[in-house]
């Protein structure tokens, strides 16, 4: 039978719950045999922002999604020079994986800008898209090609990367918004402190 793979893609600076539980809903949701998740290399949308290293972000997507035996971590898109765009990311592990069948896994607030990623039709072709619910954002399958996306409610966690860097920078606790090993690595590698 052909393989189920989602593919969760992100900057994961840091991974957190609302990235882990939106990729196990969906993934029981849909029957899907395993989830990837796919750290961003450079990030063309936040050019200009400071991001971590890849690295860094590698593996804390790593520790967090390694007690979970159907989700594993990828480095096509770190180990790929220049930007990254969401095709690439689909052509390359259909490559790897030419018999599986995949469901991009994306938030309310990136599918709503989804119409403005590089090599749309090509995206569609490669993955059937999930639009998933989050706070703060309306969730709107837009003009999207008919048939391409499915929209599909996860319990909300208003939690966010960029509100996860400023409590680090601000002396604040994460506990509990990323996975305990998450903030270890933080707090050994010293990220996200001013
Ligand atoms: P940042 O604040 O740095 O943009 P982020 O929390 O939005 O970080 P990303 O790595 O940008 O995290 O997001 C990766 C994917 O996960 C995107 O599709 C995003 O919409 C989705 N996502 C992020 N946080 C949530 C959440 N709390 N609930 C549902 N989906 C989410
Ligand atoms: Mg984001």
């Amino acid at each position: 039978m052909q393989r189920k793979i989602g593919v969760m893609g992100g900057t994961f600076d840091p991974i957190h719950h609302g990235h882990l539980v939106a990729a196990s809903e969906v993934a029981d949701r849909f029957a899907l045999d395993e989830v990837i998740f796919v750290p961003t290399g450079d990030p063309w949308q936040k050019s200009g922002k400071d991001v971590s290293p890849a690295e860094d972000r590698y593996l804390m997507t790593v520790v967090a999604t390694a007690s979970n035996p159907r989700f594993s971590t990828s480095r096509v898109d770190i180990d790929r020079s220049g930007p990254t765009y969401t095709a690439d990311t689909l052509t390359d592990l259909h490559s790897r994986l030419p018999d599986a069948e995949f469901y991009f896994i994306t938030g309310a607030d990136a599918l709503s800008q989804i119409l403005s990623w590089h090599k749309v039709e090509e995206m569609f072709e490669l993955a059937h898209f999930i639009g998933v619910t989050r706070p703060g954002y309306e969730l709107v399958d837009g003009h999207l090609p008919k048939g391409s996306v499915t929209l599909v409610e996860v319990p909300a966690m208003a939690i966010s990367s960029t509100d996860c860097r400023e409590r680090v920078a601000a002396g604040r606790p994460v506990w509990y918004l990323v996975p305990d090993g998450v903030v270890q690595y933080i707090t050994k590698r010293r990220l996200y402190q001013p």
